[in-house]
C-alpha cells in the first residue's frame, strides 16, 4: 500500500482531521491540533482525543503526523524560549503517546517541528542545545512516541538545512531511538539538493547520513523559489520549480516507496482546489 495525503485542519475538534481525510480520499495525515501560534503548554484533555480515536475506527486512515506550534525554537540561549519550546513539545508528544495507547491500527509517525535558529549560538552550540532539549522532552513522556526533526530551507541562522546538521542533532541525543525526520521537499530544494537532476545522488546521501529508516515522512511540496534559494515558499504540486516529472520519479523512487508522502501545498485550503490537488498527487503515485 502506498501512503500520501495532506495537511488538514483540526478546527473544531480533533474528530475533524479524520472527517478531511475521508472526505478527500486519503489515507495518511498531518495535522496541527492546537492553534499555530500559541503555546501549547496544557495537555490536551483526553475526551478530546478520544473524538479522534473514536472518528478513527473504519476510516481507512493508517498514517498520523502531528506538526507542533510553528513558534518552537530549540537554539535559543534564552532559557524562557528554550523552556516554552520543551513544554510544547512535551504537550504533544503524550498528545501522540494517548493516541498511540488508545488507537488500533493508526500509525502515529511522530510529531514533527523546525528545530530552531541558533541567533545567539554558534551552529555548533545551537546542535547541542538541541540535542539536549530532545533528550529533556523525551524524559518527560515516557513510551514510543517520536520527535521528528523537519528539514529547514535555511535561511537566516535557522538550522537544519543540511542532512549533516539534522543527523548531528540526533546523533548527540541519548534517547536517539525516538529521534526521527521528515524531510521536506521544497526546504531541501532551495538548500541545493536537485530532485530534477541528482535524485539518485539525494537518496544515496539520505540514506548514507540519516539512515532512510530514520525518515518518517516527506513534506511533498513543489517550490516557488529557485535552487538554492534558501527562501521558505511552497507551491501546487507540478506548478513550481521542482515540477511534475521530479516530482513523480521521487515519489516512486523505489527506496523512498514505503514512506508517507504528505503535502502542504498552497491549494490545501478546502474545496475543490484541494480536491484537485489531491487527484493531482493520485495521479502521479505508483503501486
Ligand atoms: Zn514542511
Amino acid at each position: 500500500m502506498r501512503y500520501f495525503g495532506a495537511h488538514v485542519t483540526s478546527a473544531g475538534g480533533h474528530q475533524n482531521s479524520i472527517k478531511e481525510a475521508v472526505k478527500y480520499g486519503i489515507n495518511s495525515i498531518q495535522t496541527m491540533p492546537t492553534a499555530p501560534m500559541r503555546w501549547a503548554l496544557k495537555d490536551v484533555p483526553v475526551d478530546q482525543i478520544d473524538a479522534l480515536v473514536n472518528e478513527h475506527k473504519g476510516s481507512g486512515v493508517e498514517k498520523l503526523l502531528l506538526h507542533c506550534v510553528y513558534l518552537i525554537n530549540l537554539a535559543r540561549q534564552d532559557s524562557q524560549m528554550f523552556h516554552l519550546s520543551k513544554m510544547s513539545l512535551v504537550t504533544y508528544l503524550k498528545y501522540a503517546q494517548t493516541v498511540m495507547d488508545r488507537a488500533d491500527g493508526l500509525d502515529v509517525l511522530g510529531v514533527t517541528f523546525h528545530p530552531g535558529s541558533a541567533k545567539d549560538l554558534t551552529p555548533e552550540e545551537g546542535v547541542k542545545r538541541i540535542s539536549e532539549g530532545l533528550d529533556w522532552i523525551i524524559e518527560q513522556v515516557p513510551g514510543r512516541a517520536m520527535l521528528l526533526l523537519e528539514s529547514s530551507a535555511g535561511s537566516g541562522n535557522v538550522m537544519g538545512d543540511t542532512l549533516e546538521e539534522l543527523a548531528a542533532m540526533r546523533e548527540g541525543a541519548v534517547h536517539k531511538e525516538r529521534v526521527g525526520y521528515v524531510l521536506d521537499t521544497q526546504h531541501m530544494f532551495v538548500s541545493g539538493y536537485d530532485w530534477r537532476n541528482d535524485l539518485e545522488g539525494i537518496v544515496s546521501k539520505i540514506d548514507e547520513v540519516l539512515g532512510l529508516e530514520n525518515v518518517r515522512c516527506f513534506h511533498l511540496n513543489d517550490s516557488m523559489m529557485d535552487f538554492n534559494s534558501h527562501r521558505d515558499r511552497h507551491e501546487n504540486l507540478g506548478k513550481g520549480e521542482i515540477g511534475l516529472e521530479a516530482i513523480t520519479a521521487l515519489v516512486n523512487h523505489p527506496k523512498l516507496k514505503n514512506i508517507p508522502f504528505i503535502m502542504e501545498t498552497p491549494a490545501l485550503k478546502g474545496g475543490e482546489e484541494m480536491q484537485a490537488e489531491i487527484d493531482t498527487l493520485k495521479s502521479i503515485i505508483k503501486e
